[in-house]
């Protein structure tokens, strides 16, 4: 369970910040990604009951089905990869393919990037590649515009850019 735990704690962490960039246009995304965090965190003191976990499979796709950015789906593919790899039980998680597109881009701005790696090794993806102390790069075709790299770097060098 100690396992578990720590794998639950982490998901959770990964989620928390982004749900500072969703930005609201489709509400299950805007209210239940939050949600789903509730019932995460449910999970670090009681013993997950197959109805709970459920219910946040349930809650998970409907996200996802609703999501019409990238960045929507960040929080229910976490979640059922979680469920797939840490639960025995037999659950019905969703595994179709992510064909949307980012509605925001982020870039990382040479001049200011010092190559301290600390957006790659957070970014939840693997999209951001460099060498240490050179400017790292974002590869756009698998970002998912979820923000962590730009919460991360204390340098100010990520960027965000609207897609037209
Ligand atoms: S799925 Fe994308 S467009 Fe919809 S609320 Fe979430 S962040 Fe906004
Ligand atoms: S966290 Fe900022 S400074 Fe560090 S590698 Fe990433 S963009 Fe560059
Ligand atoms: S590059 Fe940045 S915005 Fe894109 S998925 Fe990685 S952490 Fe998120």
């Amino acid at each position: 369970m100690l396992d578990i735990q720590k794998n639950i704690q982490d998901v959770i962490s990964q989620i928390k910040p982004m749900t500072k960039y969703l930005c609201g246009k489709c509400t299950p995304c805007r209210i239940g990604t939050k949600r789903m965090v509730e019932i995460l965190e449910s999970f670090l003191y009681e013993q997950p009951t197959r109805e709970k976990v459920e219910q946040l499979i349930d809650l998970a796709k409907d996200i996802k089905q609703s999501s019409k950015c990238k960045l929507g789906r960040v929080a229910p593919n976490l979640v059922f990869d979680l469920i797939k790899n840490n639960f025995d039980e037999n659950f019905d998680v969703d595994d179709e393919d992510d064909d949307l597109v980012n509605t925001i881009r982020f870039e990382i701005d040479k001049t200011k990037c010092v190559g301290c790696s600390l957006c790659a090794r957070n970014c939840p993806v693997k999209a951001i590649s460099g060498e240490l102390k050179k400017p790292f790069i974002i590869n756009q075709d698998k970002c998912v515009a979820c923000g962590l790299c730009k919460k991360n770097c204390k340098f100010n060098a990520v960027q965000v850019k609207e897609e037209s």
